[in-house]
């Protein structure tokens, strides 16, 4: 409607796509946990960034998104938090293994910045994140796997290293980020990224984020997404 339409104006959000959620205007109209808005208020996130508005609803009702939006404005718990309702709405969390979320980041850098960031928002819930990226020995990373845990934030040339020696199952795998897709086509490694995405099951939900949307990434997200919704913030290039 007319409302919802002024409101995306004046934050300079163009989506499309059909049935697209409306945009929230604060972390309380996202039904998320009391354990999850405490995580969220200890951050100091006082209210959603404005990709957040947007892209939380959507990936809340369980949708496919492509996001894209300027370094900077909040992209990481726009699909860390969803990630964290996902796996908290697994029933029987305990009996299976394997990672439920796998963000793929370009380098070590970026997925080390989310690997911290997805803890902060998770160790209340119990959830256990593990990192798979360089600068770590793999041994140390075997055992952490070994061990168990819910989310895996990896670079994508080490996960496929760890899945070849089969450090991990992807069997569980229901939520897929691809972070900075336009930087990991960049970096050479669209085989790696289409290798990963034929390891988990059709039925998962995709979220891809960008800050730029090359012809080969929107190739790629066309053929790996499902009806997705597309969220523009701000001016972005090709
Ligand atoms: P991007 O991935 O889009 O480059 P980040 O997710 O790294 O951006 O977020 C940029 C900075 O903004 C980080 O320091 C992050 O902690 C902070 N941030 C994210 N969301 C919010 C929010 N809702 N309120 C305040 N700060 C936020
Ligand atoms: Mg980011």
């Amino acid at each position: 409607d007319q409302e919802v339409a002024d409101y995306r104006k004046s934050l300079a959000i163009r989506v499309s796509g059909f049935d697209v959620p409306k945009p929230v205007k604060l972390f309380e109209d996202c039904g998320f946990s009391p354990v999850l808005m405490s995580a969220i208020k200890k951050q100091g996130y006082e209210k959603p960034t404005t990709i957040q508005c947007q892209a939380l609803p959507i990936i809340l009702s369980g949708r496919d998104i492509i996001g894209i939006a300027k370094t900077g404005s909040g992209k990481t718990a726009a699909f860390v938090l969803p990630m964290i309702v996902h796996i908290m709405d697994q029933p029987e969390l305990e009996k299976e293994d394997g990672p439920i979320g796998v963000i793929c980041a370009p380098t070590r850098e970026l997925a080390h910045q989310i690997y911290l960031e997805a803890k902060k928002f998770s160790k209340h819930d119990g959830i256990r994140v593990a990192a798979v990226y360089g600068g770590m020995s793999k041994l140390d990373q075997l055992k952490e796997l070994k061990a168990g845990s819910e989310i895996v934030v990896a670079t994508p040339g080490r996960l496929i290293d760890m899945l070849k020696m089969k450090a991990l199952t992807m069997t569980r795998a229901t939520y897929l980020v691809l972070d900075e897709a336009d930087r990991m086509f960049d970096l050479g490694f669209e085989p790696q990224i289409r290798s990963i995405v034929g390891q988990i099951r059709p039925d998962r939900q995709t979220l891809l984020f960008s800050a730029t949307m090359p012809y080969k990434v929107e190739r790629l997200a066309r053929e790996i997404l499902g009806d997705p919704i597309r969220v523009t913030v701000g001016e972005v290039g090709m």
